[in-house]
């Protein structure tokens, strides 16, 4: 049987555009791609890029009253947010541009335009035009959900954030997750009166408890007021372009903007699915066996649409092994067992491997644990304090999970992620010489057991 391509790929984000570049410039693939939005996907267009980007706007602030203790003669003025989003729209296109110059370098041809499944090897274009494929890549990410009461009143998404005409004065950010934290002191670093509503005991769920509880405790510091506990009972949207909202907790407030960032789904609706006989697993995820394929053999998925781990990276190594598996003769995977990430809350979160409370249920651990003032703001006089952590298995010494919280700890975890990967022993950690002086010395200086659990 002989079809138009090899891959048609729906979706152009971090894993489908991996996908479809590989499989074409590497394997020699003929291959098609189709993007109903922007080229880049969420993490370029509304995700972690521009996310970034605000994350170092807000930083200014803090930087610049750090400067004055230091001695410096600074002050800082307002924040022109239309000068920031006509820089942050320059820069997106740009990234836009380098996509879509690397399909096409690789000879994929893009397709700007809705696709749908018709059956096993055929999608359909927005203008009814068919294309026939050989392999199916499905990447078509995921999208926020608003609880559906509130979805009418105007309330933003991560979607909506970034094409804010103005920057409100106060705003009320629902959610407790890594996006709404984020967010929190984004908005807060800018200026922004910033409350945060999360029903949950504690923001970050799932993450090691103690880093969750250091966070929640230094955003408050820093002037989140964050309302654990919390969720919306009343909300109206007023005339002059406000919201009055009634929290359950019987306190109401006024808000210039309310965020919802209460969770995403997969982008599954609409997709033809049901043509295929696919069922879904829960939220709309498409189920796949390790190498990305489903129970239609001709159809792949990969990325926020699989809801494996919903990060970039993971998206990349996903639609990469895909390329190698089905183009490339490399039957190839990515192990979602061991993921370095990172939260750019203020302060940061690197983190990787197991939580304590993951790692106690596995089996006995010593965990080795250190809260101090870091020498550059404790200079500036500020009482913010960094939290750097190992876990580790009381039988082999090896380090089964790592987390900090501190500035840059991003750029941390990325390296102690090496070492965790290769396997590294506590001992490892201690024989290392210490870089001096740097927060990150305290991972290899830590001699002292702050607890054990099991036998
Ligand atoms: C606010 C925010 C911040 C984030 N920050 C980080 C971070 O700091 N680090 C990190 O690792 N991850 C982060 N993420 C997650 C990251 O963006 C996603 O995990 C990643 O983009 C997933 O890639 P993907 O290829 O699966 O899907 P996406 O990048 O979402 O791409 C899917 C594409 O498919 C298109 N599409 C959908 N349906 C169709 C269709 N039927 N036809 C044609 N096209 C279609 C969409 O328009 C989209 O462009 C963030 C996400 C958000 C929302």
């Amino acid at each position: 049987m002989s079809f138009d391509y090899d891959l048609f790929v729906i979706g152009g984000g971090s894993g489908g555009v991996r996908a479809a570049r590989i499989s074409a410039s590497e394997y020699g693939a003929k291959v098609a791609l189709a993007e109903e939005y922007r080229m880049g996907g969420t993490c370029v267009i509304r995700g972690c890029v521009p996310k970034k980007l605000m994350v170092f706007a807000s930083g200014f602030p803090g930087a610049v009253a750090d400067a004055q203790a230091y001695g410096w003669d600074a002050t800082i003025g307002a924040f022109d947010w239309p000068a920031f989003r006509g820089r942050l729209d320059t820069e997106l296109d740009r990234l836009e541009g380098i996509y879509r110059a690397g399909l096409d370098r690789a000879g994929v041809t893009v397709f700007d335009s809705r696709a749908t499944l018709v059956d096993a090897h055929t999608v359909q274009l927005a203008d009814g035009d068919t294309v026939t494929a050989r392999h199916i890549l499905i990447a078509t990410g995921g999208t926020p959900v608003v609880p559906e009461k509130w979805r009418d009143m105007g309330v933003m998404t991560s979607n909506e954030v970034f094409l804010m005409d103005r920057l409100p004065k106060s705003i009320l950010i629902v959610g407790g997750g890594y996006i709404a934290s984020e967010f929190a002191c984004i908005f807060n670093g800018l200026g922004v009166k910033t409350t945060q509503f999360y029903r949950g005991a504690q923001i970050l769920r799932g993450f090691d408890e103690e880093a969750r509880g250091h966070i929640s405790d230094e955003m408050c510091a820093n002037g989140v007021d964050l309302r654990l506990g919390t969720d919306i009972l009343e909300m109206e949207r007023r005339e002059d372009g406000t919201t009055w909202v009634k929290s359950t907790t019987g306190h109401d407030a006024t808000y210039d903007a309310v965020m919802f960032a209460t969770g995403r789904r997969p982008n599954t609706d609409g997709l033809g699915l049901d043509a295929l006989g696919l069922e879904l697993g829960r939220g709309g995820a498409i189920p796949v066996d390790k190498y990305s394929q489903t129970a239609v053999p001709s159809v792949f998925a990969v990325g926020d649409v699989t809801d494996r781990a919903n990060l970039t990276p993971v998206a990349i190594r996903e639609g990469h092994a895909f390329a190698d598996t089905v183009f490339g003769g490399k039957p190839t995977y990515f192990d979602h067992g061991l993921i370095p990430t990172a939260i750019f809350t203020q302060p940061e979160f690197g983190t990787v491997g197991l939580s304590e409370e993951e790692a106690r249920d596995k089996g006995p651990i010593n965990v080795y644990a250190a809260a101090f003032r870091p020498m550059h703001s404790l200079f500036a006089g500020r009482q913010a304090r960094a939290l750097m952590k190992l876990i580790v298995c009381a039988r082999s010494d090896k380090v089964l999970g790592c987390h900090i919280v501190a500035d840059h700890s991003g750029e941390m975890i990325q390296l102690a992620g090496v070492a965790i990967a290769m396997g590294a022993t506590k001992a490892d950690f201690d024989r290392t010489l210490a870089v001096h002086p740097t927060m990150a010395e305290e991972l290899v200086t830590m001699r002292t057991l702050t607890r054990s659990w099991g036998d």
